[in-house]
């Protein structure tokens, strides 16, 4: 899967295997994609957590994770997504760089991209 901005995750888990909801023509089958257009993010579905979810761009998970607490240790204080507490703040800042087009640093950071 190519790596975009636009990508939506489960809220809940981080998972991209999710559903979003669909306008189907029921008799064709054919399925709408003008009125379908923005997708329903609000209601959507992760097959991970198997359950109604939020859909939602890195962005906002990293929105979500700026206010997880994190101890002196660089270790989260509550779970996020499917990191447990104690996990190395380190560790989910590599799972969002291994997301991010242009890695963590640029796209959530703010940093200016390096000149080639
Ligand atoms: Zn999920």
């Amino acid at each position: 899967m190519e790596k975009t901005l636009s990508t939506l995750y489960c809220r809940q888990c981080g998972s991209t295997h999710i559903l979003a909801k669909a306008w189907v023509n029921p008799n064709t089958h054919q399925f709408d994609s003008l009125l379908t257009n923005p997708v329903d993010t609000e209601d959507g579905w992760c097959e991970y957590c198997e359950e109604h979810c939020e859909l939602v761009t890195i962005e906002k998970l990293w929105d979500d994770f700026s206010i997880i607490p994190i101890n002196d240790n660089d270790e989260l204080e509550e779970q996020f997504l499917d990191f447990e507490p104690g996990t190395s703040r380190y560790d989910v800042w590599h799972w969002f760089d291994e997301r991010c087009p242009n890695g963590l640093a640029v796209d959530l950071m703010g940093e200016q991209p390096k000149q080639q």
